[in-house]
């Protein structure tokens, strides 16, 4: 039976910048008496984690380490389990839940879980490129660890052709290079090569750089681990280094008017 005492908050750290962490995010980590997560995001928060038990690992423990927060939670302890961007978004809420309702647990009758939401690398992104997402878009991981390529190649083609703005997470790592490769090909099958593309690496952290670039010149630039690429649609543009999907389709709205009422 579990200990009632245990709280299990599920934490979102941010891009990478605590200007970026939020209030409630810093309170339980302060509240927490054991912290687990991923070294690079304990970094992150190291000046707040004083004497608590501190569980880190490398990147590939990430499910054990899931277990691990959620077993001290059971157990009575109240437990920080960190992320980065948002938990919730390709993060380790998913995971966290699926192990507490194995073990049992209803919200009714098990510890008590927060999520705290967080600033998710898509937002943190178009926030550098200027303001990309402010139609309807959509995110794809494009790693195929734990997803079945063919799931995703579906994805791709779908949202290409339904001219969503298309945020790419996971889009390389050292050993898989070909997805991204795969994904221009579907991109310049129903797009404009040159559709403007934001390529974003380590958002709001040290090594942070912005490239805008489009289609057709988007496997030119660096990609790797901290990448997050975003597609436009077919009336996204770059004016002044400054990448922008307008509000709505052109003959749909009139920016004169708005600049007269100004
Ligand atoms: N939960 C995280 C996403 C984890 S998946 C979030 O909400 O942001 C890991 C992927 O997120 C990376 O491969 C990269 O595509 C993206 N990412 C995470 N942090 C980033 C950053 N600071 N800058 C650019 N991309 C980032």
């Amino acid at each position: 039976m579990a200990e009632l005492s245990g709280k299990l908050y599920l934490v979102s750290t941010g891009p990478g910048n605590e200007n970026y962490l939020t209030p409630r995010a810093l309170a339980a980590i302060a509240e927490a008496e054991v912290v687990v997560g991923y070294k690079t995001y304990l970094n992150l928060v190291k000046d707040m984690l004083g004497d608590k038990e501190i569980i880190g690992s490398g990147m590939r423990q990430e499910l054990e380490r899931c277990g691990t927060a959620c077993k001290l939670a059971m157990d009575g302890k109240k437990v920080a389990l960190i992320s980065s961007g948002d938990v919730g978004i390709y993060g380790m809420a998913g995971p966290a839940y699926e192990v507490l309702l194995h073990s049992g647990w209803t919200p009714q009758s098990g510890i008590e879980v927060e999520v705290i939401p967080g600033v998710t690398a898509l937002s943190a992104c178009a926030s550098l490129a200027g303001a990309p997402l402010t139609h309807d878009f959509c995110a794809i991981s494009l790693s195929d660890l734990m997803t079945p390529w063919s799931v995703i190649e579906k994805r791709l083609i779908a949202a290409a052709k339904a001219d969503f703005v298309i945020a790419l997470y996971n889009p390389k790592s050292g050993k898989r290079t070909q997805q991204i490769i795969e994904a221009q090909k579907i991109f310049l099958s129903c797009r404009n090569p040159l559709t403007p593309v934001a390529v974003v690496n380590a958002a709001y952290r040290e090594k942070e750089q912005l490239t805008l670039t489009n289609i057709a010149d988007m496997n030119n630039q660096k990609i790797g681990m901290q990448t997050t690429l975003i597609v436009g649609n077919s009336q996204t543009f770059i004016k002044a280094n400054t990448m922008i999907t307008p509000r709505g389709y052109t003959d749909k709205y009139d920016i004169d008017e708005a600049v007269k009422l100004s």
